[in-house]
């Protein structure tokens, strides 16, 4: 099995490092190819209108200097192009990417690209209680517990639906806290009005600052419910947007 771990917190971040040792103990067959720098929130952004610079550690590393979604592209179209992946492993993320978050994510846009590309993917991500630990999110409940979400995952491979992939999240808990892993749908937070936190640079000029508003957490029975309960949670995901039960309501309309 060949795998292709990737991330957005950056080629440097402690969750990559951590993923690899993982994939590890699945393959000797294991490619990081990862953003450069940190990339959260990019998204499914994509670098078309300036050049990339890639750099190779060795033959197993390289950063490129792009989005999460550069990176999984500059792997299957350079690196791995001969050979592609049997599978894409992005994450660990500092950070939950639950309900709405997958919308913004760039762990989870990594794991779009390799669903896009039809091989099985899996964005992986540690939740975390408090705000403003910065590079001290612990990562100790994702690594109890990274093998066992992904064992029975890699299990079935050969029966992968194509063009989806699996969201996993790591509750914000001490691992022999956790409950067990559950199998969920996506939920709906509701960050509420989101904030332009204003404030002046060094040079006496303002800037703002992005932060979520105060979290509504409306949705019950999801990834969102499961993992404060304290459990890992899983969720199937896919890239097909198309709202089901509109079309025939819309179809009315054009009428
Ligand atoms: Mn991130």
């Amino acid at each position: 099995m060949r795998i292709l771990v990737t991330n957005d917190d950056g080629i440097d971040a402690r969750g990559i490092k951590l993923l690899e040792e993982v994939a590890r103990t699945f393959s000797d067959d294991v490619t990081v190819v990862a953003p450069a720098e940190e990339q959260s929130g990019k998204g499914r952004s994509l670098t078309i209108t300036q050049p990339m610079r890639i750099r190779s550690y060795d033959d197993r590393h390289h950063a490129v200097g792009g989005t999460p979604t550069d990176a999984v592209i500059a792997a299957l179209a350079l690196f791995m192009k001969d050979s592609p992946p049997d599978l894409v492993l992005s994450g660990i993320n500092r950070g939950s990417n639950l309900a709405e978050d997958v919308s913004y994510s760039g762990t989870v846009s990594a794991a779009m690209e390799g669903a896009l590309a039809g091989i099985p993917a899996i964005a992986l991500s540690q939740v975390y209680a408090r705000p403003g630990m910065g590079d001290a999110v612990p990562f100790a409940c994702a690594e109890a517990w990274a093998r066992r979400a992904l064992e029975p995952l890699i299990a079935g491979l050969a029966d992968w639906v194509p063009n989806t992939l699996v969201n996993v999240n790591f509750p914000a808990i001490e691992p022999e806290q956790v409950k067990g892993i559950r199998v969920v749908r996506q939920g709906l937070r509701d960050y509420g009005d989101p904030q332009l936190q204003k404030s002046v640079d060094p040079r006496g000029y303002d800037y703002y600052w992005l932060n979520v508003g105060r979290v509504k957490h409306r949705s019950v029975a999801t990834d969102l419910e499961l993992s404060d309960q304290g459990y890992v949670t899983v969720t199937p995901l896919h890239l097909d947007l198309t709202h089901d039960p509109s079309l025939a309501r819309l179809e009315q309309l054009y009428r």
